[in-house]
């Protein structure tokens, strides 16, 4: 397996980060994930621009345009082996000589298998708890789940799969997902701020656009748990209903029209190469 670490490919197990690098001592770095399909990643643009985003954000230096960017990632592709897979790009703070100073960033991108939502699981839904909690810099792509991950014992606890954040009984997003409703007049609703812009949230706002009304508004708890239908999107979960969320079934706990009929296009959207 190749990794592209700053200015070559190496193997795998010589992709190795000295431990000085400011992601190790300060959890200082960013990072994109996309997918591929059929070889080629999708919505690959999108992603590189919120890279760039996230990095400038971070004051992170990059060192390759977006043309070049997508030269390195359509190589490793190739030199993966794999018709599908996971892409992350990832820049972290660099060799910091005091453990805290940000130094000349480091790029390391990789590409393996993935794996991502079925059928089965998009029938099935997820259940989910609201916590509250307001992640930083929520517009910026850091490597930043903390608190995701020191949730994981009380979502098992709770037997639920996933955790929506609210702020103040605002609703943002998920740990690694964006939220939309739709409410019972076949609104679609989605937060405008305070979490990540989502690329597949993006392709899911403008297949909605063209068929009901979309509002990118706050979105209260209450209204949630009114919602008819309620789903997330992500890239290696595409659209994915929200059969409960604390104890109370939306809808009747099954996929919803809105959501089968966004999900079977967005579906489609991939098929056709996602660009
Ligand atoms: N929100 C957060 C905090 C995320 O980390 C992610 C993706 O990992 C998303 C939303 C969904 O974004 P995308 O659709 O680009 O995968």
């Amino acid at each position: 397996m190749a990794v592209f670490f700053n200015d070559h490919f190496v193997a795998n197990e010589n992709a190795l980060l000295h431990v000085s690098d400011l992601s190790m001592q300060r959890g200082y770095a960013i990072f994109d994930f996309c997918r591929t399909k059929n070889w080629r990643p999708l919505f690959l643009n999108d992603h590189l621009d919120r890279f760039y985003a996230s990095a400038a954000a971070m004051h992170l230096a990059t060192r390759y345009n977006k043309e070049e960017l997508t030269a390195i990632i359509y190589e490793l592709i190739e030199r993966t082996l794999l018709d599908e897979a996971g892409i992350r790009i990832l820049l972290t703070g660099g060799y910091s000589v005091d453990g805290y100073q940000p130094a000349s960033p480091n790029l390391i991108i990789t590409c393996n298998a993935v794996k991502t939502a079925s059928l089965a699981d998009f029938e099935n839904g997820i259940t989910a708890m609201t916590y509250e909690h307001q992640r930083e810099l929520p517009s910026v792509k850091t490597i930043n789940y903390m608190m995701a991950v020191w949730l994981q014992p009380l979502l098992k606890e709770k037997k639920v799969n996933d955790v929506l954040y609210h702020h103040k009984e605002i609703i943002t997003e998920f740990p690694r997902s964006n939220v939309f409703i739709v409410t019972k007049d076949q609104r679609l609703l989605t937060p405008s701020r305070h979490m990540l812009r989502g690329i597949t949230r993006k392709q899911v706002l403008s297949l909605a656009a063209k068929q009901m009304d979309v509002e990118e508004r706050d979105i209260r708890t209450e209204e949630l748990l009114q919602a008819a239908e309620v789903f997330l999107t992500s890239t290696t979960k595409k659209i994915m209903p929200v059969a409960a969320i604390d104890g109370n079934i939306i809808g009747d706990g099954k996929p919803g029209v809105i959501t089968r009929k966004l999900y079977n296009e967005f579906l489609q959207l991939e098929q056709q190469g996602g660009q």
